[in-house]
């Protein structure tokens, strides 16, 4: 985890020094970032309920709300501090539009994402261990604790997500292209990730093994 800081020209980033080479003025020091983190991931992903947040049925809640039920537990969280945790995230976890913030990805909470854009690839991956991919390759993929299957647009992100892992992970390709044609909907949560209820297993091939040595 690093400090959030911002550069009058670049807006908000994370780290030392901007892109542009100027050390901005910090904004929140990584130790409130990672409290932060965690905190709207809950609320946004897993339990709303419990802190009468209300959201609706697509994942989105009021972005006061949110800022309201957030600074009831952090004194120093505000509008601001929020708006640069979202803004500075690499992983794009978070999506603001108007007055309203959703989680891109991660749900245990049944969401239906209806108004998210469908993925566009014609080929997915999906990174894990051997032993999982040879399951998956029977029964195909299904979620665990999760409302969603994550698959990667790339094979290097694949890679990286089965390595949290496993050290020998194993790329099943998934053929989007003829999925979506036979009706499943593969939605694009952002740039590096894709959502699926379910990848049935006809769809699925095992193409690569990688080892991380
Ligand atoms: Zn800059």
């Amino acid at each position: 985890m690093e400090d959030i800081r911002f550069c009058p020209t670049h807006g908000f980033y994370r780290g030392e020094v901007c892109s542009c080479g100027l050390k901005g003025e910090i904004v929140l020091r990584k130790d409130k970032v990672e409290k932060l983190g965690k905190f709207v991931s809950g609320l946004l992903r897993h339990f709303p309920q419990k802190f009468e947040l209300e959201i609706d049925e697509n994942g989105w809640v009021s972005f006061e709300e949110l800022v309201r039920v957030v600074s009831r537990k952090y004194r120093w969280a505000n509008r601001w501090v929020l708006k640069a945790m979202v803004y500075s995230d690499e992983k794009k976890r978070y999506e603001i539009k108007g007055e309203k913030i959703r989680a891109r990805y991660g749900h245990s909470i049944d969401v239906k994402l209806s108004d998210m854009p469908e993925a566009e690839e014609d080929t997915l991956y999906y990174g894990t261990s051997e032993e999982e991919a040879n399951r998956m390759l029977e029964i195909g993929i299904k979620p665990v604790n999760q409302a969603y299957v994550h698959l990667s647009t790339s094979i290097e992100r694949s890679i990286e997500v089965a390595t949290l892992r496993t050290n020998k992970p194993i790329i099943l390709e998934i053929d989007a292209k003829k999925a979506r044609e036979d009706g499943i909907r593969i939605l694009k949560a952002n740039d590096f990730i894709a959502l699926a209820k379910e990848i049935p297993a006809k769809y699925i091939k095992k193409v690569h093994q990688y080892s991380s040595s």
